[in-house]
């Protein structure tokens, strides 16, 4: 069944329109079908399609690790309560996946055994969704009041919030947000550092040039705001039984999950060994490598290799590059993911890579071509 279906999904996801195709029939069918669920998605699907069409290709493409599939599925089922979404949503959005992808399908003549693979993958999908929302106690959104907005660079803000009652989530997690300024446009953000019994909660948040939300969140955030984040999600951590050391790779504000990590390890006694590895374009995009420093400098287990493509700053950041303690390690210059396949294969640590889609995929493919098996490497998924 999982050839077939991935046989099926690669035709839809390798023609041009294939992907754009699949989510908009999926809406209008959906719509059409129930014109009064219109209201629980923003106003503009534009931005939604893609990421629904990056969660099923997350889940096909992983359907061999059913504990990884079944563990992000019942996340995304808890997180989907932030919408009001309950049962008959789900029922509904079974019949219109399953005509969304039969319509999509151009590559040969859709069976009945597409049908049946399909429907079964479809409630198994979205029972998993379901059951879990159900099943979980914990609120379906808290809200949070933003007590810091730092704008560290131009186009990136630290926002500190303390949340209404304190957020059971894992350092290495990311939430869904929901800003005053961009209703019902919910985005993920990675906790920067670990939860605590004060409901303090940190995310550091880069300006994506053209977007909806984050320009809103760096730009107008102001002390008092009221944010809305939605149940914990993903599954960045660094697994204590395997024996392995631990090798960390984020750029930009990707650093935000792994950050969090190291901070929670850091109030432990023992540690496997971890190797973080610090991108960006400019050695300003390394806007937090102080707090590591000084982590690493209190804990020997951790070693921190700052890493930039550029060797200055651009002309019009003005503030020196710092320079690390002694002891420490010097920048590198290059891509993130370059620089530590220099370094030959990793094959012997546990691997996490965070930040932008194309700096993942660029540097898994570049550690995979340094001999680092993939099944080493986790990452949050790419939606
Ligand atoms: C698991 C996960 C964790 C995340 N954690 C963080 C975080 O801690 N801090 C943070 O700042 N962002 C984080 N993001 C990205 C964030 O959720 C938004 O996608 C981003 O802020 C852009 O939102 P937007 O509404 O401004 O752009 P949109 O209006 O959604 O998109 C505008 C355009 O920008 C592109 N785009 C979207 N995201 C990026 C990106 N990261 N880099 C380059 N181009 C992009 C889109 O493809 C689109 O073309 C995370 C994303 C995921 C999936």
């Amino acid at each position: 069944m999982i050839s077939r279906l991935r046989a099926s999904f690669s035709s839809i996801a390798l023609t041009e329109r294939g992907p754009t195709r699949l989510t908009t029939l999926f809406f209008s069918s959906l719509f059409a079908e129930h014109p009064d669920f219109r209201v629980l998605f923003p106003p503009a699907l534009d931005k939604l399609g893609p990421r629904v069409f990056q969660a099923l290709k997350f889940v096909i493409d992983n359907l061999d690790d059913e504990e990884r599939v079944m563990g992000f599925l019942a996340q995304l089922g808890r997180d989907h309560r932030k919408y009001g979404v309950d049962e008959r949503h789900y029922s509904a959005a079974a019949g219109s996946l399953l005509e969304a992808v039969q319509g999509s399908f151009t590559q040969a003549i859709w069976t009945p055994s597409l049908t049946t693979a399909w429907t079964e993958f479809i409630d198994l999908m979205l029972d998993t969704m379901a059951t879990a929302a159900a099943e979980d106690d914990l609120p379906a959104t808290w809200g949070a009041t933003v007590v810091d907005h730092e704008r560290r660079l131009d186009d990136l803000a630290i926002v500190r919030l303390e949340t209404d009652s304190p957020i059971p989530y894992g350092a290495g997690q990311y939430l869904s947000v929901q800003v005053p300024q961009r209703p019902r446009m919910w985005r993920y953000l990675s906790a920067a550092i670990p939860s605590n019994p004060a409901g303090q909660i940190e995310f550091h948040v880069r300006r994506v040039s053209g977007g909806w939300v984050s320009p809103a969140m760096v730009n107008e955030t102001q002390v008092g705001d009221r944010w809305l984040l939605g149940s914990p999600l993903g599954g960045l951590q660094v697994d204590r039984d395997s024996g392995r050391d631990v090798l960390m790779i984020g750029s930009g504000t990707g650093i935000a999950p792994l950050r969090a990590q190291v901070m929670e390890m850091a109030m432990r006694a023992h540690n496997p060994r971890v190797h973080l590895f610090v991108g960006g374009k400019y050695p300003c995009d390394l806007y937090d490598i102080e707090t590591l420093w000084q982590i690493s400098l209190s804990n020997p287990w951790l070693t921190v290799v700052p890493v930039s493509e550029e060797d200055e700053n651009p002309w019009w950041h003005t503030a020196p590059v710092p320079e690390p303690p002694p002891g420490l390690h010097r920048r590198l210059l290059g891509k993130p993911g370059r620089v530590v396949a220099e370094f030959g294969s990793w094959a012997d640590r546990q691997i996490q890579v965070s930040g932008s889609p194309s700096m993942i995929k660029t540097t898994v493919y570049a550690l995979q071509r340094g001999g680092t098996p993939l099944n080493l490497i986790r990452h949050d998924p790419l939606i």
